[in-house]
């Protein structure tokens, strides 16, 4: 008979506020449903805490953690090596500890391309990125990475949008652009794939960007990085010009599975991390 174990697998997140982060529930789902004996450990962390949070998962035998909210650049300087993506993103939400070294990895952009590869390819396509933050970094790099031909990215402050352009022309093949996003946004008609990735819409099921949608075409894949609710009123106004829609529950559910891929080397059930974070939304 083999011997049981009351050991388990350690992994986490590190962020400040954590209370209303529900990636908790979505991994131990995960990790149930899969049978792992793992734990994801939600860790409240200020700025200031973060060396010795780090330092704690190393001698307690983590093998890794996800960061947020203050920590995703501050964790650089912490960090044995990085992984291509996430130096160009210049962010790590996600490392894994081997052998006591520190990789970082990010996440976010990985998860958004493998929700938009179940319903498009952006190899060869012309993207636009409404937004010019975190998430739309990712994105972006994620996106261009993947062989995307153009990348125009719009925002309020210009200067944040070409930042990311000069990222992608200096580092890829793709082509990139930042524009200043003023009024309502008239969406250029060789436009393949447009992605909102503002926080408008966020907790508000009526919050709508600016965007002019009398020029979106039928052909475009509009996606949302809101998960909750998931059904924005951005992706419902896509609807009605009849295009094809993703929201940001797939992008939320694979970056999670990503993460644990690269501790791990196991992929968990994304129907049951979905169910469960439809689940808290919707309660
Ligand atoms: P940031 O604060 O880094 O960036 C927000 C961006 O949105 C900025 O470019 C900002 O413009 C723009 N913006 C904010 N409000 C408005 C507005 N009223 N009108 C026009 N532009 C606006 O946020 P993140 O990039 O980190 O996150 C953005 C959203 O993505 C969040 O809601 C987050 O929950 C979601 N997200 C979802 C993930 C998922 O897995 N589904 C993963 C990561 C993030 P400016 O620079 O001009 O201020």
């Amino acid at each position: 008979m083999s011997e049981r174990s009351f050991l388990s697998i350690l992994t986490g997140s590190f962020s400040s506020p954590s209370k209303g982060n529900p990636t908790v529930a979505m991994i131990e789902a995960g990790y149930k449903a899969t049978g792992l004996n793992a734990r994801y450990i939600n860790c409240d962390v200020p700025a200031e805490r973060l060396g010795n949070a780090i330092k704690g998962a190393v001698a307690m035998g983590w093998v890794g953690f996800n960061c947020s909210i203050p920590h995703k650049v501050a964790i650089l300087e912490h960090l044995d090596e990085l992984a291509e993506s996430a130096r160009l993103i210049g962010a790590v939400n996600c490392t894994a500890i081997k052998d006591g070294r520190l990789i970082g990895h990010n996440t976010d952009g990985k998860g958004f391309l493998e929700s938009l590869k179940t319903v498009t390819d952006p190899s060869g396509k012309n993207v636009l990125i409404l937004g010019a933050g975190g998430a739309a970094r990712a994105i972006a790099v994620e996106t261009a990475l993947a062989g995307a031909k153009k990348i125009t990215i719009v925002n309020r402050k210009v200067e944040k949008a070409k930042e990311i352009a000069k990222i992608i022309n200096d580092n890829t093949d793709c082509e990139s652009e930042g524009l200043e996003w003023s009024g309502d946004y008239k969406i250029p008609q060789d436009i393949d794939i447009l992605i909102n990735a503002t926080p408008i819409g966020f907790g508000d099921a009526e919050a709508l960007p600016p965007v002019d949608f009398e020029s979106l075409r039928k052909e475009v894949i509009v996606a949302d990085v809101i998960p909750n609710p998931p059904k924005t009123h951005f992706l419902r106004k896509a609807e009605e010009r009849g295009c094809k829609t993703l929201n940001g529950l797939g992008m939320l559910v694979n970056q999670g599975r990503i993460g644990v891929n690269i501790w791990l080397g196991k992929m968990l059930d994304a129907d049951v991390m979905t169910k469960t974070l439809r689940d808290i939304f919707e309660a």
